[in-house]
């Protein structure tokens, strides 16, 4: 039954299965996501995320964000429409969701009891899959049962110790990827477990490692603009497995394109963000 298949996420690999642009296509069918993310103090999680989810090519991009959150992100992240939650400092209910391609929930949320419901509730009413990271990891590891209400190949984006809290404590290398195995196949989830080697494993048992990124990516930030990515990617019609894999190697590729240019040393998640299209571009 364990039947793994290990693979390497590489430029000749993502060629096999990335589109082009078709020249007449237009924002409606570029894919229509909306981001759950931000709360009184951590806003820039939400704009990293949306510049992201912008810089990777999504059609329509709407932010549910709290209230404290409007005048930054509309400032901010013009091309990003804002629907605003009733709470002021965080997320206290969900967004009308039926007519998003994917929901993208977790960048600076908090865990609040209100925005614990609003994330299930948001779990519970959508039926394709979602994008979960960050807070919304922690609120479903406080909560596990919402794992089983999550749609079918959902794409999670734990760091090491947000997937720890989802599915325990392991004693080395090894054993982690045997966790993140079967963490997949037990729960039917794509998850994109993040560090200097993010592998990204399928339900269907199959594991791929990165082969892009670098250690300036090990700063704040850095995973909201991968949400961002994700979440644009699933918009745009790529099948979850497909989508988490051009996003982890398009992040660390546009990282990787700074760090040609001006070393490793201060590159700002923001900066990742907007050096994606010339990461895209080695395909055009
Ligand atoms: P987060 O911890 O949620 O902010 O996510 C950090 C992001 O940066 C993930 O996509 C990691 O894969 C990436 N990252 C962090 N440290 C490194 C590193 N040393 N080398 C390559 N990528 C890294
Ligand atoms: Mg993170």
């Amino acid at each position: 039954q364990q039947n793994t298949s290990y693979y390497y996420l590489n430029a000749d690999f993502v060629k096999s299965f990335i589109k082009k642009r078709a020249k007449f296509s237009h924002k409606g069918n570029n894919g229509r996501a909306l981001i759950m993310a931000g709360s009184y103090g951590k806003m820039g999680a939400a704009v990293l995320s949306a510049i992201a989810a912008l810089r990777s090519g999504v059609g329509l991009l709407t932010m549910y964000i709290p209230s404290c959150g409007y005048q930054i992100m509309q400032s901010v992240v013009p091309e990003a429409m804002a629907q605003v939650d009733e709470g002021g400092r965080f997320l206290t209910s969900y967004a009308e969701e039926s007519k998003y391609d994917v929901i993208g929930i977790g960048p600076g949320i908090g865990k609040e009891q209100e925005t614990v419901f609003s994330v299930m509730q948001a779990i519970q009413s959508f039926d394709k899959p979602l994008v979960v990271d960050a807070d919304g990891l922690n609120i479903i590891a406080d909560h596990k049962e919402i794992l089983d209400t999550l749609p079918e190949n959902s794409i999670l984006t734990p760091h090491p110790k947000e997937f720890e809290r989802l599915a325990g404590k392991w004693n080395n290398d090894f054993e982690r990827l045997e966790m993140q195995k079967k963490f997949s196949q037990a729960h039917g989830v794509i998850l994109i477990l993040k560090g200097a080697h993010t592998s990204v494993s399928t339900p269907q048992g199959e594991v791929f490692f990165n082969s892009t990124g670098n250690s300036g990516m090990a700063t704040g930030g850095m995973g909201d603009v991968l949400t961002g990515v994700v979440t644009s990617m699933l918009a745009q019609g790529y099948e979850p497995a497909e989508a988490a894999f051009l996003a982890v190697f398009f992040h660390g590729l546009a990282a990787d394109i700074i760090a040609e240019n001006q070393g490793i040393v201060g590159i700002k998640a923001s900066d990742v963000a907007d050096s994606l299209p010339a990461a895209f571009k080695i395909f055009h």
